[in-house]
């Protein structure tokens, strides 16, 4: 068993997901199959009852489970789908030792974070690496060293590299070197205490990766590579850049996958990273510039649609376009009108719950249908643009989802008569990855390529089948279903150069290196228009 965990100091926030995502990325280039975890400190079960604002995006997998933003960067990083064993809190974590001790398996020892808790974190890293099938486990450990709620996650880490010895399991270490202006100089002390603070928990980081809003020099470097008694290949600079997708390419000219494979003691072998340069130089070279209106309820924070930002852009590159996504209030829509949509090449309604903004969004599917400008409905875009047509083109005013108005008659998205009665908030949507057929002659087969899919959901409503026939008169094409023709799972405007809209979550599949057809084919009609 082979395990690179890495660990974080100084600050949050320096990125840990994307240094683990990297080095699996390069790992992966190197032949070798990456499997990745996050252990979160936090008790929520899992993020998937947490607010997008305070936690960003939840990731959802194909085993359908609610995880979070970083586990997207580990499936776009290493191009592989994770599962539920990816993803741990301590409160997922605790209410499995709840239920053992329950169950009596503790045979009436007393059960202690310290050896229980501990010991069932190895467990599940252990579970990870096995059940995946992968050469290589990576490990991310949530917070910063010496946070209070992780000093169980170290400490079971450290006990990993103990049993399983110190070739089989490396430890990188993340840290941030802050720039003092006064002496105009990059500061190695807070790094350096982090490395002590880390040995102070048993644990010798093998790799430093030095984290820095500018370029890192050499003797920095040197610094703490002296400091810290690490070889100096084993202090990797990692300054902001442009592009996320740079972070593997950048680790790799400091040979970071060979100093691993060493580590690890893994032969040497060929590490090619081409794929990712010839995506740095797509970034590099995007010269044109499209902009795109999002038009949703969260306009703050990008992390709470980061997935699909990250999807639209890399179909952008791709093309040779960049992509610029300006978000647009759907309620400023409500108060200043459409007039806010001019100068967009595209709009897109994003996934969502909950009334606010709905209103604005309507208007916007109606502006982007009439102006035959490209829209791109996600989830509750594609239920906006089932509603939006319903009232302007089927003529029922009141048209809207049960979601929004229980008592309202024209509910043409509603609840399924199987799933009412559904209560309890966490994990009852319809989650994970679901297979589609598709409409011969669609735009949704022209651009797939095909006309069986499977995309990832998550969301309670439905397509009300009792408007069907109404919808598909006018020309509103639901041209994608489940299997079975009962779920309306993608749906597209027959009079329109793109307007389509999918129930699912495709940006969930988008990967850098393999842009997600729906976006792509988004791009270009917005490059035709
Ligand atoms: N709120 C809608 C539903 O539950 C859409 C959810 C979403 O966009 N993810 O069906």
């Amino acid at each position: 068993m082979k395990v690179i965990c890495v660990t974080g100091g100084v600050l949050s926030g320096i990125g840990k997901g994307i240094t683990g995502a990297s080095i699996g990325a390069i790992l992966k280039a190197a032949g070798y199959q990456i499997f990745m975890q996050k252990f979160d400190g936090y008790l929520n079960v899992d993020p998937g009852t947490m607010n997008p604002i305070e936690h960003g995006e939840v990731f959802v997998t194909d085993d359908g489970t609610e995880t979070d933003l970083d586990i997207g960067h580990y499936e776009r990083y290493i191009d592989t789908n994770m599962t539920k064993n990816s993803s741990w809190t301590t409160g997922r974590i605790y209410q499995e030792i709840f239920e053992r001790e329950r169950k009596g398996e503790y045979l009436g020892k007393t059960v202690q974070v310290i050896s229980h808790v501990a010991s069932l974190v190895k467990e599940k890293i252990k579970e990870g690496f096995t059940q995946s099938g992968a050469d290589i486990s990576i490990v991310e450990i949530g917070g910063t060293v010496g946070d209070m709620e992780n000093e169980y996650l170290i400490e079971s880490v450290r006990q990993l590299r103990q049993e399983l010895g110190a070739e089989n399991v490396v430890f990188v270490h993340l840290v941030y070197v802050p720039y003092l202006g006064a002496s105009k100089e990059l500061k190695t002390k807070p790094a350096q205490n982090s490395v002590r603070d880390l040995r102070s928990r048993g644990i010798d980081p093998d790799i430093l990766v030095v984290r820095a809003d500018m370029p890192v020099e050499e003797d920095i470097i040197r610094k703490l590579s002296l400091m810290c008694g690490l070889p100096i290949q084993c202090v990797i600079p990692s300054a902001t850049v442009k592009s996320i997708y740079e972070v593997p390419v950048n680790y790799q000219k400091h040979v970071l996958g060979n100093t691993l494979l060493q580590a690890l003691h893994f032969p040497q072998t060929q590490i090619d990273l081409s794929k990712w340069e010839q995506l740095v130089d797509h970034i590099q070279n995007a010269k044109e510039v499209k902009k795109i209106a999002m038009v949703g309820k969260y306009v703050s924070l990008e992390d709470a649609y980061y997935s699909l930002n990250e999807g639209l852009k890399v179909a952008g590159y791709r093309k040779d376009i960049k992509i610029q996504i300006d978000f647009v209030s759907a309620e400023e829509i409500e108060k200043q009108g459409t007039d806010m949509l001019l100068g967009y090449s595209g709009i897109c309604v994003p996934g969502g719950f909950g009334t606010r903004g709905i209103e604005g969004m309507v208007m916007a599917a109606q502006f982007a249908r009439e102006n035959k400008i490209p829209y791109l409905g996600i989830c509750l875009g594609s239920q906006i643009m089932a509603i939006e047509f319903a009232r302007n083109v089927l003529g029922y005013p009141d048209a809207t989802s049960e979601e929004f108005f229980p008592d309202a008659q024209h509910q043409v998205i509603h609840l399924m008569e199987h799933q009412k009665g559904i209560e309890k908030k966490g994990g009852t949507m319809r989650l994970g990855s679901y297979d589609c057929a598709l409409t011969k002659g669609s735009l949704a087969e022209k651009v797939y390529g095909k006309l069986q899919i499977a995309e990832r959901h998550r969301h309670r409503y439905e397509f009300n089948n009792a408007y069907r026939p109404e919808f598909e008169e006018k020309g509103f094409l639901i041209s994608g279903t489940s299997l079975d023709g009962e779920l309306a799972e993608v749906v597209e405007i027959k009079d329109h150069p793109y307007m389509i809209a999918t129930q699912a979550h495709p940006e969930l599949k988008s990967r850098p290196l393999h842009p997600h057809p729906l976006f792509v084919g988004f791009i270009e009609a917005m490059k035709g228009g």
